[in-house]
């Protein structure tokens, strides 16, 4: 079951509660680059990031988000390391959240004064708690950013900020070591109903980072524990947000476009299966409809072993079975198959198994 938190806004964006758990992703480009950053928000906004992040490292990237504000589709977040000053013009700027390690701001006084102003100007903040900016005082404790390092950090500054007066915040532990991490955004969990989000730093390249990623922010999903997710990946953003929605449908949390799925194939497989999948996915790409479509390697097993499919084909050599609800209903060549089975899907009128 779903842990209990506290509702937050991010602009126009609830978090936490009884809120669908949010995907959010971080832009690429270099924040100054006004149109390269809004085209990249743009598409990732159409993949169903909810809330986006953006590096502000110089003061041209602040001079440019009053502009990425006022045209983002989705909230925006501003990302300031060491320079408090960065956080007050992000402000100005009329960004919905900041995102901020109060570690490596400096003085507690200026964090207050930071959370004062986002106060009165109704600004998020995410409190970032990451194993590689802790405060040393904590390092020393605990000799390495273990769990209990990491839960004492964001226990800290949480504290502060309620003590401040201040509850539209929300928290990430994130460590490259996933179990830590599980274990720190555990301890937090059990602590608090402050909302949290998780996801694994520095999680990697291909299918290393997207396992690691699964992995971790699936443990802690399926534990309750998450209330808005990023994916973290070496790769285009486009495909943290997909793979979010992955993870989350895999649990059956959220739901993004058509479930696709594809048999694992063996020796009875009759057809270039990876690249019908391939054809069929961008064909039936931002199709939001709640159907679970099948694509099997022959025609002996798949109907049966496909039962859980609304739609799909079992393909045969040169050919394919339509079927529908579990039953075959027409048989079409294999130049045709995908477009019988596109149209199959857009004319569905049942109710959908996902
Ligand atoms: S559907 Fe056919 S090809 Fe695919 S795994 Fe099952 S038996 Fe093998």
């Amino acid at each position: 079951m779903r842990r209990k938190t506290r509702q937050i806004s991010v602009g126009w964006v609830k978090v936490g509660g009884d809120a669908p758990i949010v995907v959010q992703s971080m832009t690429s480009t270099k924040t100054h680059q006004v149109e390269e950053t809004l085209s990249q928000i743009n598409r990732l906004a159409k993949a169903g990031c909810e809330i986006i992040r953006v590096a502000v490292p110089h003061r041209e990237d602040l001079e440019a988000l009053p502009d990425i504000v006022k045209n983002s589709p989705i909230p925006v977040i501003a990302d300031i390391h060491f320079a408090p000053s960065y956080a007050f013009g992000s402000m100005e700027a009329g960004v919905h959240g900041i995102r901020i390690n109060p570690g490596n701001i400096g003085k507690e006084e200026i964090v207050r004064d930071i959370v004062q102003e986002a106060k009165r100007k109704g600004v998020a903040i995410r409190i970032g708690v990451n194993s590689g900016s802790l405060e040393k005082d904590l390092l020393e404790k605990y000799g390495y950013p273990k769990a209990e390092a990491l839960f004492e950090s964001a226990m800290r500054w949480s504290e502060k900020f309620e003590k401040w007066g201040f509850y539209n915040f929300k928290v990430s532990i994130k460590g490259s070591d996933v179990l830590e991490n599980i274990r720190a955004n555990e301890l937090f969990a059990q602590h608090t109903d402050i909302p949290l989000h998780i996801g694994i730093t520095e999680a990697g390249m291909g299918l290393k980072g997207i396992v690691k990623s699964a992995v971790g922010i699936g443990i802690l999903l399926y534990k309750g524990i998450g209330d808005t997710i990023r994916v973290s990946l070496t790769d285009d953003p486009e495909v943290e947000v997909e793979t979010a929605y992955a993870i989350l449908q895999s649990l059956g949390l959220r739901r993004r476009g058509i479930e696709i799925i594809a048999c694992p194939t063996c020796g009875r497989i009759e057809v270039d299966l990876p690249k019908v999948v391939k054809e069929v996915e961008e064909k039936l790409k931002g199709l939001e409809k709640p159907l679970k479509v099948a694509i099997m390697g022959c025609v002996v097993n798949a109907i049966g072993e496909a039962r859980e499919a609304d739609l799909g084909l079992a393909c045969g050599r040169g050919f394919a079975w339509l079927f529908k609800e579990g039953k075959p209903i027409k048989r079409v060549s294999e130049e045709e198959m995908v477009q019988a089975l596109l149209e199959e899907v857009l004319n569905y009128d049942g109710k959908g198994k996902v």
